[in-house]
């Protein structure tokens, strides 16, 4: 539990529950926003004041939605935004680059018109979906299990010099899913082939992907293989991943 005293914002993320799911959008204070950065790539949130800094558990699973500009018209074939497209690019200025460098997947959904709710059903309901993700978070779990048999997962150690104490420490469980791997493991796990590897290469040159967005594409990818019920990441794995990235310019990154 976090400190009673800690800022509003810190206090909010520390007291996140493992594995819950938030919703932002472009609404919230530019600070606020900004202050998820560490957390979404560390599953930490550390708190520095003048004598002391501390290091908190906030590993969590974000949620956003935002509209194309602010009164929601832009993207609308229907309707026109009165002050497009300046008022979309305002709007969706206000999440930095390298906020949205840390959201894996983008999808555009357009608005649902009348005629649509007169649609039957999807072929796949929402349980079916579910029994496969269970399938594919099944596969990454004895994976990681095996990997951590032969010793090759590292729990994280205590350091109070970098305000991570011993009983906050246990909290960094070991990596149960892709989601939590990182660095040599991640590349032990996601080494795509050959055709992939081009793919994700070429695609880094020609989009500007940072080195994260690089690892990020790796995490996603081996994700989508685990759904396919490939043990390989192959060339389809790295593209489908590449779609979901939202395209950045160098000059967004560096905000
Ligand atoms: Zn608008």
């Amino acid at each position: 539990m976090a400190c009673k005293f800690l800022p509003s914002r810190e206090r909010d993320l520390c007291n996140m529950p493992p594995r819950c799911v938030s919703y932002i959008m472009p609404e919230f204070n530019r600070a606020t926003l900004e202050a998820l950065r560490q957390p979404l790539e560390s599953g930490r949130v550390t708190v520095a004041r003048a004598n002391a800094h501390v290091t908190y558990p906030a590993r969590f699973q974000l949620v956003a939605a935002m509209n194309p500009c602010r009164c929601g018209h832009l993207m609308d074939p229907n309707r026109a935004c009165a002050r497009g497209p300046r008022c979309g690019a305002d709007y969706q200025a206000k999440l930095s680059g390298p906020l949205l460098d840390r959201i894996d997947l983008t999808i555009d959904v357009p608005a649902v018109a009348a005629a649509d709710l007169a649609l039957p059903p999807p072929a796949e309901s929402s349980a079916d979906i579910a029994t496969r993700v269970a399938a594919a978070r099944t596969v990454q779990r004895e994976r990681l299990a095996e990997l951590d048999a032969k010793g090759k997962l590292t729990t994280v150690e205590a350091d109070p010099a970098a305000g991570l104490l011993a009983d906050r420490a246990r909290n960094w469980s070991k990596p149960r899913c892709n989601a939590d791997t990182d660095g040599a493991l991640l590349a032990a796990i996601a080494e795509p082939d050959a055709e992939g590897r081009a793919l994700l290469a070429r695609a880094a040159e020609r989009l500007g992907l940072s080195a994260r967005a690089w690892h990020r594409t790796l995490r996603v990818a081996r994700t989508l293989a685990d759904l396919d019920g490939s043990n390989a990441v192959r060339r389809l794995h790295i593209a489908e991943a590449l779609s979901y990235r939202r395209p950045q310019t160098r000059s967004m990154l560096a905000a």
